[in-house]
């Protein structure tokens, strides 16, 4: 009865990580029950230079399902904040005379509508698709309005007094601290910084100097509400980050980021240590997608032809626009793929081959391709009943996120590991349980119970306050149920 056609095993060794926890959103926990916060949101951070790969979408899925998680865990709201990175690099070139490079980001190089329109382009229908899947809303931030955030140059400010003893963290081979301060008539930065100086820097601001290849010499004064644009390198930027979202007691942020950021934080963590004390915000890293070599699978190597595809690796997986479907196909098969990965720490504390998603994704239940469904939990004995085609009537009470439930909709009725898809056909309200088994007929509702120990069975289940919500007839018809 119920039960997957297809069960796919992810076997995963334990770790002291996963070892230490029972569900992998308890990596909240343990700020959660020290401040009590009224909200909590994972940050997720994403270059927006070109088609994003498989290792960018299963960071993003990660972030929806832990706030999925997080509300359902711990009571409290929770959001998914995308920062998109637009100072990325999106030109290179060398000053003829001294050979240091200088760069233009993203957004000096296209502007803000440009910036907005790659936005759209490749994630606005992701996310859409995936607050959907959810129920998780989501903000944009571009690294731009972040940057001009007084909080995050205040911040930045502050750290400058302690430049001597942070910069060997945030650039450990030479101290060499990379504080891009694009020229205000081009744009254009030193990428390492080899010239730009610090003069000045008091609580109220700072001053630079740096040079530019077209324009000279050039003086840049930051402050906390204006002065010029701050692209600061990613660990330096990633300190500042975070260090203005510890100070937020409101609003909890958790940093979601790619496995390979593990190794990146430590140096962060050194700096935090130097500053005054603040401790970093909770971290959680997800999988890292690995090539059979054990690397990370890297996009730009296997364009530029120095590495082989690796086993399994399908053109999805390197280019998510590739995807044989729409966006919501898409969303659907990386929810699946992430809720698995997410059902046991093992499985989520871990990286994963191109040839192991390969297997996984291709013994992904059909019931699970091509349809957009909510889900809602069944006692056992009932869902055996759906499972079995016997109970054609679901009751519910009209909670807030059953007001849009409508014919045509679907629902996976779920109980502990089985699942069952069924198609809505009819959705009638009534004024109470009562009114709705005379008006459907207690025998649609479940066939093996008279009508009055029904009524008291869904009493028990809900009171009478959820009672006066209104209560939903759904008719449905069973659409897939392996035997
Ligand atoms: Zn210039």
């Amino acid at each position: 009865m119920g039960g997957r056609d297809h069960p796919v095993e992810i076997i995963s060794p334990n770790n002291v990580l996963a070892n230490a926890m029972l569900r992998t959103v308890d990596m909240v926990r343990p700020r959660l029950q020290a401040i009590n916060p009224e909200r909590v949101a994972f940050c997720v951070g994403t270059q927006i230079n070109g088609a994003p790969h498989l290792g960018t979408s299963l960071v993003q899925t990660a972030a929806f399902l832990l706030a999925k998680a997080t509300k359902r865990t711990f009571n409290v709201d929770a959001v998914v904040r995308f920062g998109a990175l637009d100072n990325a690099p999106y030109d290179v070139r060398l000053d003829p005379e001294t050979h240091h490079a200088y760069q233009q980001t993203y957004f000096h190089a296209l502007g803000q509508d440009a910036v907005t329109n790659l936005i759209d382009k490749y994630y606005r229908g992701l996310f859409d698709s995936l607050a959907d899947a959810t129920g998780v809303d989501y903000e944009v931030e571009t690294y731009t309005t972040q940057q001009n955030d007084p909080g995050f140059r205040h911040e930045f400010l502050a750290t400058l007094g302690h430049l001597e003893s942070i910069r060997w963290p945030l650039a450990p081979s030479h101290g060499q601290v990379h504080l891009r301060l694009p020229c205000p008539q081009c744009g254009w930065a030193e990428k390492r910084a080899e010239r730009t100086q610090l003069r000045r820097a008091g609580s109220g601001g700072a001053d630079f100097t740096a040079v530019c290849t077209d324009h000279g010499d050039y003086e840049v004064a930051v402050t906390s509400d204006s002065g010029g644009y701050l692209d600061l390198a990613t660990l330096y930027r990633n300190l500042v980050k975070e260090r203005m979202a510890a100070r937020d007691h409101v609003t909890l942020s958790v940093m979601v980021k790619g496995g390979d950021w593990a190794y990146g934080c430590q140096l962060v963590d050194e700096a935090f240590a130097l500053l005054p004390g603040l401790p970093p915000p909770p971290r959680i890293f997800t999988p890292m997608v690995l090539t059979d070599t054990g690397a990370k699978l890297s996009k730009s190597l296997i364009r530029e032809g120095k590495v082989p595809p690796p086993p399994g690796a399908r053109p999805w997986m390197l280019d998510v626009t590739s995807w044989d479907g729409d966006t919501d196909s898409y969303v659907d098969a990386l929810v699946w793929l992430v809720s698995r990965m997410l059902a046991d720490p093992k499985h989520f504390y871990r990286s994963y081959t191109t040839q192991e998603l390969d297997r996984i994704m291709t013994a992904r239940p059909a019931a699970t391709t091509g349809v957009r469904a909510r889900e809602m939990n069944l006692y056992r004995r009932y869902f055996d009943l759906v499972a079995a085609g016997r109970k054609t009537i679901e009751v519910r009470v009209c909670y807030p996120n059953l007001r849009n439930l409508a014919a045509g909709d679907h629902i996976r009725f779920i109980c502990g590991r089985d699942d069952c898809l069924t198609g809505v056909k009819r959705v009638t309200r009534y004024a109470s349980f009562e009114e709705m088994l005379d008006g459907e007929g207690p025998d649609n509702v479940n066939p093996d119970s008279p009508r009055d120990q029904q009524l008291a069975n869904i009493r028990r289940i809900y009171g009478p306050e959820k009672e006066a919500l209104g209560v939903l007839a759904i008719e449905i018809e069973l659409l897939v149920s392996a035997a």
